[in-house]
């Protein structure tokens, strides 16, 4: 399986990192490597002193497609979970300069951790799903898929005119705004509504 990861969906955290916002949904891939799951804990890495959580809701794609269109995208997933995408942001920053490929800053081991997922019937509208990150209790990020940009079924669409999806992958649809550093020690979970799919330790 590969995950496959949209950059850039919610306006806000484009410009939170000054970024433009795009024309088209921007992606990139983190190998099954990266999948952090069953509330493991995450190990700090240490090639980066600068950490970051993104929130980010997941699709699990339940068929193989190429070329959907999107008006068919939504039999292509059948389960909602919520997942972190964490970036080495300081790695980040220097490939972003250089112009360089962000794998480093992206696709490291445990760099996905996923909770528990949810089946689509169980949401009433898909452009409106409440999610959100408590780290050691506190809220530190909300976000709602009304704000998206590009919707599940334009980020299926687009995704599948250059890479085929295949059952078992998994989509991470972009965070919103309100990213930032994580600590050794933090305690992290994570919400759908009110319903908590993910949490673990960072250690
Ligand atoms: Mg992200």
């Amino acid at each position: 399986m590969k995950i496959i990861c949209i950059g850039r969906n919610y306006v806000e955290h484009a410009k939170e990192l000054n970024n433009a916002v795009p024309e088209n949904p921007v992606f990139f891939m983190k190998p099954d490597t990266a999948l952090l799951q069953k509330n493991n804990p995450f190990f700090y890495p240490e090639f980066s002193k600068n950490v970051q959580y993104e929130t980010e809701i997941v699709l699990k794609i339940n068929r193989n497609g190429r070329h959907i269109e999107k008006r068919f995208a939504h039999k292509y997933f059948d389960e909602i979970g919520i997942g972190i995408d964490f970036t080495a942001r300081d790695l980040q920053a220097e490939q972003k300069k250089k112009g360089l490929p962000w794998e480093i800053a992206k696709a490291f081991d445990q760099s996905a951790p996923v909770g528990r997922f949810l089946p689509v019937s169980h949401f009433p509208d898909l452009k409106n799903i409440r999610f959100s990150l408590k780290i050691n209790g506190e809220i530190r990020q909300e976000g709602n898929t009304k704000n998206m940009m590009f919707d599940f079924g334009d980020v299926i669409a687009y995704i599948s005119k250059f890479v085929s999806l295949k059952t078992g992958d998994l989509i991470f649809t972009g965070t919103p705004a309100g990213v930032g550093p994580i600590q050794i020690n933090d305690r992290f979970e994570v919400f759908i509504e009110e319903e908590k799919l993910l949490e673990f330790n960072v250690k």
